[in-house]
């Protein structure tokens, strides 16, 4: 059977835009196939920071991943434009984490030092009440400071999928939604997309289905191991913009909305919300901006993060399979510019380079023979 398609990628959010956008973007023909509205997507749920301060402390190979994607969103964010005329709020004023006792500023420091241990040009700034109530006014006097770093940012992550869909779709790509993959075949050099519309063979198959991954992941000899961690997210009614940086947990958007978030929760496939911990992160809001007290909540909403056993992203190439990958991360906005510009030209060349041989599966493995 000849391949229809150069390249099938397997879910529409985030990751697999990002990817199939790039693999369009290198000469591939490429088709998406999406399951849909009725699936879990933690593209539609997220806080679109384009974050560095946080990422890798403890895992060198993710903070330089991070500190790579960061430094090329940027050349991201143009390009969509360029293609499509969206603007994907992309802006990178640097970014700040509020810790609002002494005991957490002294862990925020030490994480931090730890950080610049493996990566230097994480050149951060530990600031004091006073400091950063100067680049964030209305900062309440109460808070201890907090950690600023300049390579932080954000986007608006809807945006950001739709400039992904729109320069894929420009560039010849195809996305087919409604298509859950319920099995894949794999025959010589072809792969075999089995969905209820049908079947599409493509020369290559990448994995980038959330949390749908591990089940395909199976089929062409790949173990992925994802499950979820649900986030929640507050939204206030506009204001005057206040916030000129996104913080950790606050973040205005361009449209004067502010966001409060987001929460870690094990609480399996379920997206329902809970209040008290909603209640939770709005009284610490309030604790570092008093005058949000004084604000209406418009909306909230809660959805699923992509976690890996050890909070790292995943990128993996079948050994058995040829030509078939996967790729998850609970950073799709962080790495979408990773994802877009350096993973398809991996994927064309047939091996992933050594530099991500730190985020394949076979850490989990070292990690076993060492407990
Ligand atoms: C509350 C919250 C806050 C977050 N904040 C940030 C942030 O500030 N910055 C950041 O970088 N990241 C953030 N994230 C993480 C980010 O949203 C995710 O990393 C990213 O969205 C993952 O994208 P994805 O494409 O892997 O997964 P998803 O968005 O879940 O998409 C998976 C897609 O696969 C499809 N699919 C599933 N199974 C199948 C199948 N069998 N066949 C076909 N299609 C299938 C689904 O339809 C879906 O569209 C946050 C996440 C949450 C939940």
């Amino acid at each position: 059977m000849s391949p229809a398609y150069d390249s099938i990628v397997v879910g529409g959010g985030l990751v697999g835009s990002a990817l199939a956008f790039g693999l369009q973007r290198e000469g591939l023909s490429t088709l998406i196939l999406d399951e849909g509205d009725l699936a879990f997507r933690a593209t539609r749920g997220n806080f679109g920071l384009v974050w560095v301060q946080s990422k890798g402390i403890d895992y060198s190979p993710y903070a330089h991943w991070t500190w790579e994607s960061a430094e090329t969103w940027a050349s991201l964010s143009n390009l969509i434009s360029e293609i499509t005329g969206i603007d994907v709020g992309y802006r990178r004023p640097g970014g700040a984490e509020i810790c609002v006792d002494d005991k957490e500023f002294a862990a925020k420091r030490q994480k931090m030092k730890k950080l610049q241990s493996h990566s230097p040009h994480v050149k951060f700034e530990m600031l004091d009440q006073k400091s950063m109530a100067e680049l964030l006014p209305g900062l309440s006097p109460d808070v201890a400071g907090g950690c600023y770093f300049s390579g932080d940012g954000h986007a608006n992550p809807l945006n950001l999928l739709r400039g992904l869909h729109q320069s894929f779709k420009s560039m010849g790509g195809v996305i087919n939604s409604n298509a859950p993959v319920n099995d894949i075949v794999s025959q010589g050099s072809s792969f075999t997309a089995k969905t209820k519309k049908g079947q599409f063979h493509g020369a290559r198959i990448i994995l980038a289905a959330g949390l749908g991954t591990q089940n395909l992941a199976n089929k062409v000899g790949m173990d992925i191991p994802v499950h979820p961690d649900r986030g929640q997210i507050l939204v206030t009614e506009r204001l005057k913009p206040f916030l000129t940086i996104p913080l950790s947990k606050i973040r205005q958007t361009i449209e004067g909305s502010v966001q409060i978030g987001d929460s870690h929760e094990d609480a399996g496939l379920d997206v329902g919300m809970s209040t008290p911990i909603l209640n939770k992160m709005a009284i610490r809001a309030v604790q570092m901006f008093p005058h949000l007290g004084n604000t209406r909540i418009v909306r909230a909403w809660s959805a699923l993060r992509i976690m890996t056993p050890d909070g790292y992203p995943i990128y993996e190439q079948s050994e058995q399979h040829p030509g078939a990958f996967a790729a998850v991360c609970h950073s799709g906005v962080t790495l979408a510019a990773a994802h877009a510009l350096q993973v398809p030209k991996y994927i064309i060349e047939g091996t992933l380079p050594t530099s991500l041989a730190p985020l394949r599966t076979n850490r989990f493995k070292k990690e076993m023979a060492h407990a």
